[in-house]
């Protein structure tokens, strides 16, 4: 059944790679101005529903909802009426100025410039030579600047120190309060992620197993994200999920040193 109000919404979604489904009959659904967080374990499935909500990946049974009407609409398409993506990876163009990336955006760069100031001193350095976190800034500002109503965001904080992430989704979490952005949040990271979120959903084998809103207490979510992991894949734990908020090993800007040269762009809604 639909939810009152939701922007985006998936309803039974089967979803995958050529004949096979990777999800089944995902149902979940995002509002205004709310964070909402998709857990799961590797190969859970959160990347495979967030392609298929997008519109990147075909649905083989159900349907997507864009502001309360059925759609099959592909990205680009509801790009424009404020559906953004921001996928996996960091997807800023290398060899382009971090000016140059803000401009190719949907948004005013000002406006990008605003909700992340300290990429105001980097404007004119390649955005390559940016650490992952500040490549991250520079993916979100970008986004954010696009005014969304809806934003998409997958494993924003692979390989980012804690204070790169917290500051991350404290942005994320502005955009939902001040802004009336709908975010959902792929994440592997999750007492991170319930620092910000309104809701969560939990993924295993392809499958919603689990959902709460942040009244549950983490414990909750915990011993069922724990559950989800017995049998599961292999080189994942759950209490990496559950790793302390507070670890601040970390450089001493707080961001991580890890840059990704190969970054591609055109995934990213703009
Ligand atoms: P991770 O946290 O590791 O990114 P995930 O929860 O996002 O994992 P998905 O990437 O959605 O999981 O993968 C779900 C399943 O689909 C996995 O079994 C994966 O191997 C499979 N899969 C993902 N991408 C493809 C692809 N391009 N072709 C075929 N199978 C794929």
């Amino acid at each position: 059944m639909s939810r009152a109000g939701a922007v985006l919404e998936a309803e039974d979604i089967t979803a995958g790679y050529g004949d096979l489904p990777a999800v089944r009959a995902v149902s979940l659904a995002i509002s205004p101005g709310e964070v909402v967080a998709l857990f799961g374990a590797n190969g859970a499935g959160k990347s495979t529903t967030m392609l298929a909500l997008a519109g990147v990946l075909p649905c083989m049974q159900g349907r997507r909802l864009w502001q309360g009407s059925p759609t099959t609409s592909s990205l680009s398409r509801l790009a424009r009426e404020g559906l953004l993506l921001v996928p996996e990876g960091r997807s800023v163009i290398a060899g382009l100025s971090v000016w140059d990336n803000l401009r190719i955006g949907r948004g005013n760069p000002d406006k990008a410039l605003g909700i992340f100031p300290e990429l105001q001193t980097l404007l004119a350095r390649s955005a390559g030579l940016l650490s992952g976190g500040e490549q991250q800034m520079l993916v979100l500002a970008r986004a954010l600047a696009g005014n969304p109503k809806a934003l998409l965001v997958d494993e924003l904080s692979l390989g980012l120190a804690p204070l790169a992430v917290e500051r991350l989704f404290a942005a994320l979490r502005s955009a939902a309060v001040d802004d009336g952005v709908a975010v959902l949040l792929v994440e592997q990271q999750a007492r991170r992620a319930l620092a910000v979120a309104d809701r969560w959903y939990l993924l295993s084998g392809g499958e919603i197993i689990d959902s709460g809103d942040k009244t549950a207490a983490a414990d909750a979510l915990e011993v069922a994200y724990l559950a989800s992991m017995t049998g599961g894949p292999n080189g994942h734990t759950g209490t990496a999920a559950f790793a302390p908020s507070h670890d601040t090993s970390t450089s001493d800007t707080g961001l991580a040193e890890q840059s990704n040269h190969n970054a591609d762009s055109s995934a990213v809604a703009t």
